[in-house]
C-alpha cells in the first residue's frame, strides 16, 4: 500500500470542481485515508513549495496557492502516486492526456486544478506538512 497527497487547488475549489474530483479517484478505487480544507498564508504555500524556490514561477505560484481555499487529501492504495498523476494529467494542461483532470478542467499552466506528489520520499514529507499520523484512517 502507498500513500500521496492530492491537493484540489484554489481554482478546482471555486470552480466547484471538488466532488468531480474526488469522484474520479473513487471510481479509480483509490481510497480516501484523510480529507481536510484549509485556506494556506502565502509562508505556508512558500514551505510547501520550497522545492521550487529558485524557479521563475515561485512568486506567482505561492501567491496564487494562497489566493483561496483548497482541499487536502492523502490518497492510499497501489501504485497510489502514479494512478494519481495519470488521473491528474501533465502539468501543462495543453500536454495532458484527454480525459485526465488537468485536460478537462485547467485554464493555465500554473492554474491547473489539482496537485499530486511525484514520488515516495516527496510523498511522505508532503503529507506530513498537512496531516499527523492520528488524522490518517487506515
Ligand atoms: N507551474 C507554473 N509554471 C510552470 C511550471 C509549473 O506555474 O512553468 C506551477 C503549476 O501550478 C504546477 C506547479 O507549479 O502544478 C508545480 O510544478 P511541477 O513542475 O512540480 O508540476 P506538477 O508536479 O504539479 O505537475
Ligand atoms: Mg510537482
Amino acid at each position: 500500500m502507498e500513500r500521496t497527497l492530492s491537493i484540489i487547488k484554489p481554482d478546482g475549489v471555486s470552480k466547484g470542481l471538488i466532488g468531480e474530483v474526488i469522484g474520479r479517484f473513487e471510481k479509480a478505487g483509490i481510497k480516501i485515508a484523510a480529507m481536510k480544507m484549509l485556506h494556506m498564508t502565502k509562508d505556508e504555500a512558500k514551505g510547501f513549495y520550497a522545492v521550487h524556490k529558485d524557479k521563475p514561477f515561485f512568486d506567482s505560484l505561492t501567491d496564487f496557492m494562497s489566493s483561496g481555499p483548497i482541499v487536502v487529501m492523502v490518497l492510499e492504495g497501489e501504485n497510489v502516486i502514479k494512478k494519481n498523476r495519470e488521473l491528474m494529467g501533465a502539468t501543462n494542461y495543453k500536454e495532458a492526456e484527454p480525459g485526465t483532470i488537468r485536460a478537462d478542467f485547467a485554464t493555465d499552466i500554473e492554474k491547473n486544478v489539482v496537485h499530486g506528489s511525484d514520488a515516495p520520499e516527496t510523498a511522505r514529507t508532503e503529507i506530513a506538512y498537512f496531516f499527523s499520523e492520528l488524522e490518517i484512517c487506515d
